[in-house]
């Protein structure tokens, strides 16, 4: 039984394990890496593998660093099944379309640019996504499914995202039966909407995600009243409030929270946008599996027939021209739009006509990759340059981060502490210096002997 790290090693993005086991392969998650541009066009475009030589997907959940290259896997030919819980099957059809309507429309961009270049081909395109689609096995969350001879797997509940799972694999070789958990993106207790992350009994080994595995983060409930806090103080300014947010998860956790502070006339009754199709067709995967949400979001909404994602003055805008009218609005509201990072999309455009006014907040609730327009808001730089405009940022900048859906260094590992058998574990999906430290708290705190980073292509062989 040998692990060969492909992707998520040293590194946060790019989510990718190859599991050997009977002469099989099983590849757990086929994540995008993302970043620095040159690098990652690089690494994604090579699969280190022949995608034809797999013989079963299990895909932890439905984020583009976790998901984003399956397409590319049937663009090389790969047609075996790609097993996901249910929501993430359903996340995955918008997910993954979107994706390659990105790819395809990026190396338009940069063969417009650079026409004397040699022409650039996408990394895959919407037919790809299409026929991954096809591939699909969805499953219930805590039921065995057979993998292949002698593997067989289970998803738990991880409480990142909707639909985010733990997988467990159970591996029979060479007459012993032993048992692998890979954690994918761990949540946290107390997220809205979502249960807290379930903890398998019994493992023998286990890859361990390590994002925030050197910090701790404020408690949820602080978020909540900082959102109540700055929608007043905006308000008493007379000034709109723009959230820049990613379409998956975090625009239905605001919603959520903006609901609750509503219901609970915390807030008054202002109009709210949702502008971003993508955002408008998750919120709708989210309806369609309230079985997965949390006993928070049944006793207060669900048990009395009320919808969480829709309430007072809140719309979903669909087309162009209804966000543009958003530009012509004045007095307080409240814009949430994507992309989450501010580098495209329509959030561009409301950022562009809203950060010279100092009334105005842009508020910031998720990570900013460093050279993104978010970052630069972060760093409350003094002008911002958009679509090509030096714009003064006179909007007060205000950051919200205790909504992050990553355990952090207490969640995880009071989450590793309560399984029982643990013989190895590897620390992936974090910086380097986050990985380290969190693989060194393992072994003081929880006196676990073999804890092991693994480099970027390392091959392990199982103890
Ligand atoms: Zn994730």
């Amino acid at each position: 039984m040998q692990i060969q790290f492909l992707g998520a090693a040293d590194e946060v993005t790019g989510s990718s394990h190859l599991v050997t086991v009977n002469g099989k392969r099983i590849l757990l998650d086929c994540g995008m890496f993302q970043g620095h541009r040159k690098e990652s066009i690089m690494k994604n475009f090579a699969f280190l593998f022949d995608p034809t030589e797999i013989t079963a997907v299990i895909l932890s959940h439905a984020h583009i660093d976790h998901s984003g290259r399956l397409p590319l896997l049937a663009k090389n030919r790969y047609r075996g099944p790609v097993y996901a819980t249910k929501a993430t099957a359903d996340l995955c059809q918008y997910m993954l379309r979107d994706s390659a309507y990105i790819q395809e429309k990026d190396a338009e961009y940069l063969n417009r640019k650079f026409p004397s270049k040699e022409t650039l081909e996408p990394l895959y395109i919407t037919e790809h996504a299409e026929q991954i689609l096809e591939q699909f096995s969805p499953q219930n969350y805590a039921e065995w499914f057979e993998v292949t001879d002698g593997v067989r797997a289970k998803f738990l509940d991880a409480g990142h995202i909707l639909g985010s799972a733990i997988t467990i694999l159970e591996i029979t070789e060479n007459g012993a039966t032993h048992l692998l958990g890979f954690t994918g993106d761990l949540g946290r207790d107390d997220l809205p909407i979502l249960r807290d992350p379930q903890i398998p009994e019994k493992l023998d080994y286990l890859i361990t995600e390590s994002t925030y595995g050197d910090r701790l983060h404020a408690p949820f409930p602080d978020a909540e009243k900082e959102l109540e806090r700055v929608i007043n103080e905006t308000i008493a300014r007379g000034g709109k409030i723009i959230i820049p947010a990613f379409a998956m998860e975090r625009t239905q956790e605001i919603v959520y929270a903006l609901h609750l502070l509503h219901q609970a006339r915390r807030i008054p009754p202002l109009p709210i946008y949702v502008d971003s199709p993508l955002a408008t067709n998750v919120t709708e995967v989210f309806g369609r599996h309230m079985e997965d949400f949390d006993d928070h979001a049944w006793d207060n909404f669900l048990e009395q027939n009320t919808d969480p994602f829709s309430f007072g003055n809140l719309k979903y805008t669909h087309s162009v021209d209804e966000s543009k009218e958003l530009n012509q609005k004045h007095g307080p509201i409240i814009i949430i739009s994507a992309s989450g990072m501010c580098e495209n999309g329509r959030i561009v455009h409301h950022l562009r006509n809203n950060v010279e006014d100092h009334r105005n907040t842009i508020l910031i609730v998720g990570y900013m990759a460093e050279g993104t327009l978010g970052r630069k808001l972060v760093e409350k730089a003094p002008a911002v340059k958009i679509f090509g405009q030096e714009l003064k940022l006179n909007a007060k900048i205000e950051i919200i981060d205790a909504f992050s859906a990553h355990a952090d260094k207490r969640g995880l590992l009071k989450w590793i502490g309560q399984i029982k058998g643990l013989q190895q574990v590897f620390v992936c999906h974090g910086e380097q210096q986050s990985a380290l430290s969190f693989a060194n708290t393992l072994k003081n705190e929880l006196g676990l002997q073999h804890v092991i980073v693994p480099a970027w292509r390392e091959k392990i062989d199982l103890l």
